[in-house]
């Protein structure tokens, strides 16, 4: 056994799943379940596909690539580059896409290959990451419906991620109302209408979903067990499916302000220190490079957060619940920022419990 770890409860994760992909069914909503925070770690692949899963979706071609045995349907997230275009339609059967030019690249590969391949528009709704404009739609939908390599599979929107816009009924209305558009215009069955991430989840659990919408793409839900528009639990979903542990290098009892003239710390950040006189500090051996360490959330809640560096974690453990020493393995809950980095890190140990 080597630290840090990420330890995975297969139970709960397969729980997470199974509860998500019963809301889909209820609802009417397929669902593209998103692997891309794993890095194509096959056991984790593989436990998905075991609880149901046939529909996965990843940011990355190199994680489509592992996945190809276990989906019926491989959707790429991350819009594509035009130089990997042939990747793309490689390792996916659906692609989000916001470039006209990346469209025909993809529509080339496919002719190439000799494969289907569906493209989904992706449209601005106020978020300002990926996505044409609304008024350009009708035309975007003309031209690749012209395209030989491809086909047009829908249209979708996301939310929630750079401007942190929170998708509400009204935008998703405005999007199914754009697909009914080309339906109509061009007479096409455009099957996906794809109303969000993770964030669109607290609509579908309070049935508000608009009709017309028939897909999400979900990542965080079914991971970490929460909606991320308001942040709140979906009922009866775990939300400790992950831990992060890692071991005591060094506790000693120091001042908790440093001495000297104060400049950069290892981030060339100005630190700031409150004076809570002498306490009992933690040396941890996981750092910048394992995890984002401020948002582990330390099992016990008595443990408190000062700093980190490249390889190392700093905690106030004065009021720790155990009494600790060197050697000692201590338990955190990663938020997705912390679970992301710990998950794609060649130095963190994933294993399942
Ligand atoms: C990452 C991503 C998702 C999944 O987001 P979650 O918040 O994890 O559900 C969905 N769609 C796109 C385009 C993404 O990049």
């Amino acid at each position: 056994m080597s630290y840090p770890e990420l330890l995975i409860d297969r139970e709960k994760l397969s729980h997470n799943i199974r509860t998500i992909m019963k809301m889909g069914q209820d609802a009417d909503v397929k669902i593209h379940f998103v692997t891309k925070c794993m890095a194509g770690w096959r056991p984790f692949l593989e436990v998905l596909h075991e609880a149901g899963v046939e529909y996965f979706a990843d940011s990355r071609v190199e994680n489509l690539r592992e996945i190809s045995d276990l989906a019926l349907s491989r959707m790429m997230l991350r819009v594509p580059m035009i130089s990997n275009a042939i990747d793309v339609v490689r390792y996916a059967d659906l692609s989000l896409n916001s470039d006209m030019a990346v469209i025909e690249a993809l529509s080339d590969a496919a002719r190439t290959l000799d494969r289907e391949h569906g493209v989904i528009l992706m449209v601005e709704m106020g978020d300002l990451r990926e996505g044409f404009m609304p008024k350009e739609i009708l035309d975007v939908a003309s031209r690749v419906l012209n395209l030989r390599g491809v086909w047009l599979a829908g249209i979708g929107a996301n939310f929630n991620c750079y401007g942190g816009v929170i998708p509400e009924e009204r935008q998703l209305v405005e999007l199914s109302e754009l697909a009914a558009a080309i339906r109509r215009r061009f007479n096409v069955p455009l099957p996906i209408v794809s109303g969000g991430n993770t964030g669109s989840l607290y609509l579908l659990s309070e049935n508000r979903l608009p009709l017309g919408i028939t897909h999400l793409r979900i990542g965080e839900g079914y991971l970490l067990g929460i909606e991320t528009s308001y942040r709140k639990r979906i009922p009866d979903l775990f939300t400790d499916v992950f831990a992060v542990k890692a071991e005591v290098i060094e506790l000693r009892r120091k001042p908790s302000v440093p001495t000297g003239l104060i400049g950069p710390n290892s981030f060339n950040e100005i630190p700031v220190f409150k004076d809570r006189g002498q306490i009992w500090r933690a040396i941890l051996a996981i750092g910048e490079q394992d995890a984002r360490c401020e948002t582990l959330q330390p099992r016990d809640s008595n443990i408190e957060f000062l700093g980190a560096s490249s390889d190392h974690m700093i905690l106030d453990v004065t009021h720790a619940v155990r009494d600790l020493k060197v050697g000692d393995v201590l338990e955190f809950t990663p938020d997705y920022a912390a679970l992301l980095r710990a998950a794609t890190s060649p130095y963190v140990q994933k294993r399942f419990v």
